[in-house]
């Protein structure tokens, strides 16, 4: 079964996205992906944090090189769709993607692509930064 090919299997759901990508093949069509983009756990709570970094962050390698890495994502953004990893970014990251541009941005249409992928970029800098300080802020022992 496939990941969440967006011209057959999950994914296909938007019928916007299998339009105008229909000559575009997504990268995780047809490789038996599911399991790693969505997980292997009936209560995916279950799932201990380490396996789920790993796991996520192999899902998130074969989006990198995604043809359709654009429309799925602003898809999932669209849909706030609670589970997989989409257009190269995991539940989490599309909730807290989410929250900041309701806050900041709430007229950039999420069906601009493209206005939307810039937002993504912008977000994940200041993502990481926040990320690093609070990484700095930890004590030494603690590394
Ligand atoms: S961006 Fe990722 S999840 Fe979306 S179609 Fe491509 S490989 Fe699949």
């Amino acid at each position: 079964m496939e990941a969440h090919s967006l011209i057959s299997g999950p994914g296909v759901q938007s019928e916007g996205i299998h339009q105008t990508s229909k000559k575009l093949i997504p990268n995780c069509k047809g490789k038996g992906f599911t399991d790693l983009f969505y997980g292997d756990y009936y209560d995916l709570r279950e799932e201990p944090q380490d396996e789920k970094l790993e796991r996520e962050t192999k899902a998130k390698e074969v989006c990198s090189t995604c043809p359709l890495i654009k429309p799925c994502r602003t898809f999932a953004l669209r849909k706030e769709e609670d589970y997989g990893v989409w257009g190269g970014m995991t539940p989490g990251e599309r909730r807290e993607f989410l929250k900041w541009y309701k806050t900041y941005y709430p007229n950039v249409s999420l069906w601009d692509e493209d206005r939307i992928d810039k937002l993504v970029d912008r977000w994940k800098k200041r993502h990481r930064k926040k990320q690093t300080k609070a990484e700095s802020t930890i004590p030494r022992r603690f590394h």
